[in-house]
């Protein structure tokens, strides 16, 4: 048999389960002697001990009555093989809610391989709609929270959230950032109490009861009398029920509730309305995150079109910032990238492929880093063989130049690090589909002078005063504009011009397969036959017309990489500049706002008021999951972000270390 998988790797190297196959193709785990599911049918199992024993169908179509019905969680322990998760996605498509969404949360610290998950559910052609699309975005590999946004057919109305938690399930659930999210079900399914008792532990056991509301259920299939006493003392009201096939008895459990409390009170939402101040990445997914909720969206954009910032470049880079350490920053920016890339995966299939995404993949050659950004030293360190082992090699490999011309189209003198899955994009076309939603209204030449709470509800001041907008949040995504209100003046963000260079297709262009980043990055053309080169890097400077000293930069830049594809110089001027926002620390600033009026080193936040800014020239890979993350905090659902990663990116890292500094010099 093989051992016992280790407890303490760092949360990259997360061990795929070992799974030993039965003769009748069921999946056995040698490591903790048990099935994954019952061997007398494990879809009837799942539905008599986890669907029906939480009465869910019923339960989802009283919620869906209410006009502002929000969200229903379910957390489970234990993800294994996906079946619970996809029989309950199949029961949810039967009850077709109409306003009603659903959000499955699922630990698992030994993920099935993508091949052993895909002979698992080959067995189950019933649901094999569903597990295809599960398998095209599930994840096998680095630990933490994994959000995928799973949609059957093109059906948008149809989508689940389905959070997979990589890494033990005390731990990460523990880790939620968003504090008033709450789950309405519990589905028990560890290995048995007596070969994985961590799961279900007297701490496990509190860790489930405070994320549970009055009315909360959990079921399971095990009775063990430890876990019904351990129950009974969190203040749920036990019963054991008539057990699934050899087993005699389940358990079915419900947090107690006054007897005239609501039936689920906490699954209506109380936004209605949410203004995003915006109309460029940051703005455009933070108002389709929040449509998607149910939430109407009203959108402020000073220009005359949306995306006509750094959004409005006609080829976007998404790749993965790499950090040297296995650490909360590289945890962030795997993840986002991650969320991203099924992101536009998911927008490119619902759009027709509108938004030009090429999944192409992105080469970083070495001399990318020893510009003056980077000393010499550091970037001969990314180039030792193990800089970067703490990434999947499926996310990031090292690459020789005798290899580029297979991997890349065309011969290259430099090794460096490929990113096979990221590519390009059209950013305007991204925020172009996602503003296309029937709840999102853009209105554009509005320029926000001011922002103010008004009793609780949030306006937007014109040039006079005047209220031109109230809502019950209000999200700033203005980029280094947010520094013009009060509210949230004291953020770090930089503007920071950048020129990117077009340049005419050439005959030996064609050749080149993916993005190619030295101190410049190349993109393979477009569809109008361009190549974009960027980008230049100028910070404070606001400017935007086109500077002949910068296309030259970008030119001599990237010869690199142009000469193998006999790409010269444009006739003239040709590109676009524009501004970025850079924050001081190159991390995002998203979340709460923090009330500036209020004193100590934690001010509580201004309720409603949420910002995202700050993406630099990253904001292609950090977006998306900032938008999901803001709309969960804007509706107390779990967010994407564990708490370490929402903390590195809130704004209130800014004002702990401005008190800090004032404290130490008083
Ligand atoms: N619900 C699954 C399904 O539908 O196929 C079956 C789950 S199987 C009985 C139990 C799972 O719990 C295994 O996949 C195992 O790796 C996982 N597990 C064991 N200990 C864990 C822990 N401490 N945290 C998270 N998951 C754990």
């Amino acid at each position: 048999a093989a051992s016992k998988p280790s407890a303490n790797r760092p949360p990259s190297n997360i061990e795929n389960a070992h799974i030993s196959w039965q003769e009748d193709g069921a999946p056995y785990s040698p490591d903790y002697d048990d099935v994954y599911f019952s061997r007398q049918g494990g879809m009837a199992e799942t539905d008599h001990v986890f669907l029906t024993a939480n009465n869910l169908q019923a339960r989802w179509r009283t919620a869906d009555q209410h006009p502002d019905a929000g969200v229903f969680t379910i957390a489970e322990l234990g993800f294994g093989t996906g079946l619970n998760f996809l029989s309950c996605w199949r029961l949810w498509q039967q009850t077709a809610c109409k306003r009603l969404r659903l959000h499955f949360i699922s630990c698992e610290k030994h993920p099935l391989s993508v091949d052993a998950l895909h002979q698992a559910l080959s067995q189950w052609p019933e649901l094999s709609d569903l597990s295809v699309q599960l398998l095209s975005h599930y994840p096998d590999h680095s630990g933490g929270y994994h959000r995928l946004l799973l949609r059957a057919g093109n059906n948008q109305s149809n989508r689940v959230v389905l959070d997979l938690y990589y890494g033990d399930a005390l731990t990460l659930l523990q880790q939620q950032s968003s504090a008033q999210a709450r789950v309405d079900a519990w589905f028990l399914d560890g290995f048995s109490p007596a070969h994985n008792p961590d799961l279900w532990s007297d701490a496990m056991l509190a860790g489930i009861a405070a994320l549970s509301r009055p009315g909360t259920t959990l079921s399971s299939y095990s009775v063990t009398g430890r876990v019904v006493r351990a129950l009974r003392v969190l203040d749920f009201d036990v019963e054991k029920r008539p057990g699934f096939g050899a087993k005699r008895q389940m358990l079915f459990a419900r947090k107690a509730q006054a007897p005239d409390s609501p039936p689920e009170p906490s699954l209506t939402n109380n936004v209605q309305h949410a203004v995003v101040i915006g109309a460029g990445l940051a703005g455009a997914t933070v108002a389709r995150a929040l449509a998607d909720r149910g939430i109407r969206v009203t959108v402020l954009e000073q220009l005359p079109a949306i995306a006509r910032g750094a959004s409005g470049n006609a080829q976007a880079i998404v790749q993965m910032r790499l950090n040297r350490q296995a650490d909360t920053h590289w945890q962030f920016h795997l993840h986002s990238y991650l969320f991203a890339l099924r992101y536009y995966r998911d927008l490119a299939a619902i759009s027709d492929n509108a938004i030009a995404w090429h999944s192409c993949g992105v080469l970083t050659l070495d001399s990318a880093y020893t510009n003056t950004r980077h000393q010499a030293g550091n970037a001969a360190r990314r180039r030792e063989p193990d800089a970067y082992a703490h990434y999947p090699t499926r996310l990031l490999r090292r690459v020789s130049a005798g290899e580029s011309r297979e991997i890349c189209g065309i011969d290259l003198t430099e090794d460096g690090y490929l990113q096979p899955q990221g590519g390009w994009l059209n950013p305007a076309a991204t925020c172009r589909v996602c503003l296309e939603h029937p709840l999102i209204t853009v209105r554009r030449n509005v320029r926000v002078a001011a922002i103010s709470n008004n009793a609780g509800r949030w306006q937007c001041l014109d040039d006079h005063q005047q209220p031109m907008s109230d809502s019950d949040v209000l999200v700033v995504a203005n980029s280094y504009l947010a520094r013009e209100f009060q509210q949230s003046a004291t953020y770090p963000v930089t503007a920071l011009r950048g020129q990117i260079t077009e340049v005419a297709a050439s005959d030996a262009s064609a050749a080149l397969k993916m993005v190619v980043c030295t101190e410049r990055y190349l993109a393979p053309a477009n569809s109008d036959g361009l190549h974009c080169i960027g980008a230049s890097y100028v910070k404070n400077s606001t400017a935007t017309d086109l500077s002949e000293n910068e296309q030259a930069e970008n030119l001599e830049k990237s010869a690199l990489i142009r000469q193998p594809v006999n790409l010269g110089a444009p006739a003239g001027l040709s590109g676009r500049a524009s501004v970025r926002g850079g924050s001081g620390d190159y991390m995002p600033i998203a979340g709460v706002v923090p009330d500036p009026d209020l004193d100590g080193t934690d001010p509580a936040p201004l309720p409603g008021l949420f910002i995202s800014t700050g993406h630099g020239s990253h904001g292609t890979a950090s977006c998306p999951i900032l938008a999901e993350h803001i709309a969960c905090l804007a509706l107390a659902e779990a967010s994407p972000l564990p708490v370490a990663l929402a903390e590195c990116i809130a704004p209130m890292r800014f004002i702990r270390r401005q008190r800090r500094r004032q404290l130490k010099s008083n």
